[in-house]
């Protein structure tokens, strides 16, 4: 059934979340068992909707790659999940590899981790060879990427990670920050989107099925005194849309991706806040008529080339959060997913036990998911919040190469401190399956 997400986000949000058969699923689900292998470099869009698809970098496409079994039946596990109960043709179980060990699996944040500034850290390709079975037991385990990154679709961060770590990623093995969001599409009719490059994050809301999706640039066209300090660009305002907004509402505001223009979308979003009823160029008189606003995570920093931690979308709802009270007088309510968010954990624990599921019959989760993070605040949080609910063990552990530096004790600690994620990844294998034989 397709409603663990529905479930599992109800934590954050009373009223249910309705689930509509994603064409990207749909697509996928009538599609054979066959894996296609798809140049990172040469795909297009409409090749990334006709999948099972696993992304190769084209020096690998002839090389034979142990990652490639785990990331298909992963992926068919995540279809599994997302599939109603209506879809048939659930596809045959490969024999499981015999290298292949389903007791630990692990968890890995992307941004600090194992990127930084768009470049893969240096231990993190000897990190996935290690899990991939070039380890000294000779085995791989089963992996996925739990990120709060966003404003692109699954598939296009799989692409970009297989390139920059130079495996095969399946889109399967992804669960970014905005991913609940396509749980809500039948709820709201017109939805502003904000954050991203360009038109990228409306592309991913109509992607995930949302109808009427305006942006900031749209608004701005439309009446371009809304943000008396920000013109668009010849660019932006060939794509944005023009409208009418006097005959429109706007039901809810997503915020998929960090803000690249803080002043005009604050603006834009606080008018929409203090709206009667999401009508443009209305003020409530009581000021609780506004549209709600969902932010796809809550990271208040976020690690970059930079030398320091930069600001990120948690400080954009806290910067929403602050105006409208000063404007207003009143508190206002958000809701933020990602990490975190139980949910979160929850979706990965039932992506893992589908994958058992269907490698070796046993409807049960891997014993211990160890999630490598660089965040105390939300992967370690997280983790360690999840672990007590959860009958998994989720194993935190925190490396310094992101947003922690070793320059004081975390507010959440982890269970264990590991210099890069080479060495998280060999303190889980030394973990499990002791010293190397
Ligand atoms: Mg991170």
């Amino acid at each position: 059934m397709g409603n663990f997400i529905l479930g599992a986000y109800n934590m954050t949000k009373a009223n249910g979340y309705r689930k509509i058969p994603d064409p990207v699923d749909t697509m996928a689900a009538e599609a054979a068992n066959s894996v296609r292998r798809l140049s990172s470099a040469e795909a297009r869009r409409c090749d990334l909707y006709s999948g099972p698809t696993v992304i190769a970098p084209p020096e690998n496409m002839k090389a034979p790659c142990d990652a490639d079994g785990t990331a298909t039946r992963l992926e068919r596990a995540r279809k599994s999940i997302d599939e109603t109960a209506s879809d048939g043709g659930t596809p045959e179980a490969e024999q499981p590899d015999r290298n292949s060990i389903d007791k630990f699996a692990i968890a890995f944040d992307i941004d600090g981790v194992l990127v930084k500034g768009g470049k893969p850290l240096p231990a993190s390709i000897d990190a996935m060879k290690y899990i991939n079975g070039d380890n000294p037991y000779g085995v791989k385990i089963p992996y996925i990427f739990v990120t709060n990154g966003g404003g692109k679709t699954e598939e296009e961060r799989c692409i970009d990670l297989s390139r920059q770590l130079q495996i095969e990623v399946s889109p399967g093995q992804f669960i970014c920050g905005h991913t609940p969001m396509r749980e809500m599409v039948e709820e709201y009719q017109t939805v502003l989107v904000v954050g991203g490059e360009g038109e990228k994050c409306r592309v991913v809301a109509e992607d995930y099925g949302f109808k009427d999706v305006i942006t900031p640039g749209d608004i701005i066209k439309s009446k371009h005194d809304t943000t008396p300090f920000r013109k668009l660009t010849e660019e932006e305002h060939y794509d944005s849309r023009s409208r009418n907004f006097d005959e429109s509402t706007v039901d809810a505001i997503f915020v998929f991706a960090d803000s690249r223009d803080w002043a005009g979308d604050q603006q834009i979003i606080l008018d929409l806040l203090m709206s009667k009823n999401g009508h443009l160029g209305t003020r409530s008189e009581t000021f609780d008529e506004g549209p709600p606003i969902y932010f796809s995570h809550n990271d208040i920093v976020w690690s970059t080339s930079h030398e320091h931690s930069r600001i990120g979308m948690g400080a954009l709802r806290t910067s929403v959060e602050a105006l409208y009270k000063e404007l207003t007088g009143k508190e206002l309510t958000t809701v933020a997913f990602g990490k975190p968010q139980l949910g979160t954990f929850g979706f990965a624990t039932r992506l893992l036990r589908e994958w058992c599921k269907e490698t070796y019959g046993i409807d049960q989760p891997p014993a211990t998911v160890y999630f490598v993070g660089d965040t105390p605040e939300s992967d370690i949080r997280g983790t360690n919040e999840y672990n007590q609910i959860s009958d998994t063990e989720w194993f935190s552990i925190l490396v310094k190469t992101g947003v922690y530096q070793d320059d004081k004790t975390p507010q959440f600690p982890p269970r264990e401190v590991c210099e890069d994620v080479l060495a998280a990844v060999k303190f889980a294998f030394q973990r499990e399956l002791g010293e190397d034989s």
